[in-house]
């Protein structure tokens, strides 16, 4: 692989370059958005790297917001309201293995330094056409290589998470990783135990998202071992994995979802991952119920497995093997059907009982429950007149 001539720069992001080059600021694209339109892969959300201080990026721009500021970074607004980040040169000083105490007022070539991976570290100037790669990212795209900038041990220890970044770079773009680093990853795998569970969260979700199979992500978790210190409610690699890591490719790309059906035990694994109440129970139905599936071909057991399921019978019929499995055709069938499901479905109400005779109280909602099993069975029993005759 050779660089281009010139990489089309989106002109708003040109536009933001120019500002800064006229006030007399160094300016180069770097990045994601570099590395992806190098892979002739999409990606105009090009991250822009400055001499100029965010002060005076402020001062330049009428628009912006200080999205990373205590790290130099300064979110440009362009005429749609588009942010643009732009980052000082910067260097880490200090580090701990998971947050960093910056330095400004560095060179180019130290803010590439400072980068996580080759292909990552590759820098363009949007108006003078050059190309920076002082650490052969080029090369390592052309040999689909995920390689440390560095020694990989240091730079590990320096952010556990770059461990988890090569994983998901590795399974996304289907490349290697380069023997020594996959080594020092492997190395330093305890490391992680240090990092927030937010930030693993984010990074195994985008990593689900974005891999080009997600059973290679897991097969990469696996074989560092991160999934033993992150993820260890993981079913284990054991006979049924197989079958499981082939089915994982065909379920809707939605990380949740894949996280609730590779877990043992879904609703600790989203809790330890500091995941929403809601996706908590997502992940508390689905074990739940996964081994519950009705009989596609008894339609009240089917009505009443939708009742029981509420919220969940979608990401329960996801997990299926066919994505038309006749479970699926069934209830599609009840729904069109606009089969009363819920005691807000019945025909009656609370007050209508109690108009009825019905003591105040318990009685009423165990009377109800009643009349949405029988309507269960039988939706055309979903009738006022027939309720109030059976109370
Ligand atoms: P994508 O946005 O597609 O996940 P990206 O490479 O743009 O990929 P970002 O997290 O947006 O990743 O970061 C932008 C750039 O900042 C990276 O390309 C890399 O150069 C640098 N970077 C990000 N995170 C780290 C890190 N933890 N350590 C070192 N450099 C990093
Ligand atoms: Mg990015």
């Amino acid at each position: 692989m050779t660089f281009p001539e010139k990489l089309p720069i989106p002109s708003e992001v040109l536009k933001i370059a120019k500002k800064l080059e006229d006030a007399g600021f160094e300016t180069w694209c770097v990045g994601g958005a570099i590395r992806d339109n190098l892979l002739g892969v999409e990606n105009h959300d090009f991250d822009l790297t400055t001499a100029a201080p965010s002060a005076e990026v402020q001062k330049l721009f009428k628009r912006t917001v200080p999205v990373g500021i205590e790290h130099g970074t300064v979110a440009v607004l362009d005429g749609a309201n588009q942010q643009h980040e732009v980052t000082t040169f910067r260097k880490d000083i200090k580090t701990d293995g998971r947050h960093a105490v910056v330095e400004f007022g560095v060179s180019l070539m130290d803010d590439l330094a400072r980068r996580d991976f080759t292909i990552n570290s590759i820098a363009y100037h949007p108006i003078r056409h050059e190309w920076r790669d002082p650490f052969g990212g080029e090369q390592d795209l052309a040999k689909k290589l995920i390689r440390s900038v560095g020694d990989p041990n240091w730079r590990f220890q320096e952010d556990y998470l770059r461990i988890l970044r090569a994983l998901r770079f590795s399974a996304r773009f289907e490349f290697r990783i380069h023997a020594r680093t996959l080594e020092a990853a492997k190395a330093n795998i305890q490391g992680l135990a240090q990092l927030s569970a937010e930030r693993v969260r984010d990074e195994w979700f985008k990593g689900l998202k974005t891999a080009a199979r997600p059973s290679k992500l897991v097969a990469l978790w696996w074989d560092v071992g991160a999934i033993r210190i992150w993820l260890p409610e993981m079913r284990d690699a054991g006979s049924g994995m197989r079958d499981a890591m082939k089915h994982v490719d065909k379920l809707p790309r939605d990380p949740v979802l894949i996280t609730a059906f590779l877990a043992k035990d879904p609703a600790s694994l989203l809790t330890r991952l500091k995941c929403s109440t809601r996706d908590i129970e997502r992940g508390r139905a689905i074990g739940l119920w996964r081994d519950k599936y009705p009989d596609a071909k008894d339609a009240t057991a089917t009505r009443r497995w939708l009742s029981a399921v509420g919220d969940h019978a979608d990401d329960l019929l996801a997990l299926l093997p066919a994505p038309r499995s006749p479970l699926t055709q069934a209830v599609e069938k009840i729904r069109a059907a606009n089969a009363p499901l819920t005691l807000k479905d019945l025909a009656v109400k609370g007050d209508d009982l109690i108009a009825a005779g019905v003591r105040p109280g318990p009685d009423v909602g165990e009377a109800l429950a009643r009349l949405l099993e029988e309507v269960l069975e039988d939706p055309s029993r979903n009738t006022k007149a027939y309720l109030l005759s059976r109370v």
